[in-house]
């Protein structure tokens, strides 16, 4: 499936306002169809961190799911054509040194918290409504290149020269967790579910 790929000509505030997807909304998310079997992730320990080395990370499983979203407030945040961000419960993400500092940053609807180095101002992992998940920037780990994304979002807004490959599920906004997650990361969601936040 490939999904249509809409294209805006007209000036940035003519644009739809597009908002990220709170992880609350990934539970009654927008239906849509998808492979889930297209879902892996890599066995490894993933680890990364900033570029002066004062803060270090490692993911303490693979991540819940990897998206690259290409909505603007991603683009915005970047300075970039997108993110590829390491969804994971907060409780799995080990930090090895330092003590990344949170930096509030407006975006289309609401607020992100976003977690710098303090000293090289580094962008290592965000949160949006939920405290209960962390996106990991996959540009801070050590080898970017061992992770890919499950899906690609907010393509409404992609840049027109980056082109998806066929094999990677798109969303011109987002997807049904439940046909796209494998079912570990589902059973996973229905643990943070459960807690009290
Ligand atoms: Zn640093
Ligand atoms: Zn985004």
């Amino acid at each position: 499936m490939r999904p249509r790929q809409v294209r805006f000509a007209g000036e940035r505030r003519n644009v739809e306002r597009l908002r990220e997807v709170p992880i609350d909304e990934i539970l009654c998310p927008p239906q849509m169809n998808v492979d889930r079997d297209r879902v892996t992730h890599p066995s490894q320990r993933l680890e990364g961190g900033c570029a002066c080395g004062a803060v270090r990370y490692r993911l303490t499983s693979d991540p819940l799911v990897i998206h690259c979203c290409h909505c603007l407030n991603c683009q915005r945040q970047t300075g970039s054509a997108f993110v590829i961000n390491l969804l994971i419960e907060t409780d799995r993400l080990e930090l090895l040194a330092g003590e990344p500092q949170r930096v509030d940053v407006p975006r289309d609807s609401g607020e992100q918290n976003i977690w710098r180095c303090p000293s090289c101002q580094i962008a290592l992992y965000s949160q949006y409504t939920s405290p209960k998940v962390r996106f990991v920037r996959a540009g801070t780990l050590d080898d970017p290149s061992s992770v890919s994304p499950d899906a690609h979002i907010f393509t409404r807004s992609k840049l027109p020269w980056v082109t998806i490959p066929d094999s990677v599920p798109a969303f011109e906004v987002y997807y049904e967790t439940e046909k796209l997650w494998p079912p570990e990361s589902l059973a996973r969601l229905e643990v943070l579910r459960g807690q009290s936040s």
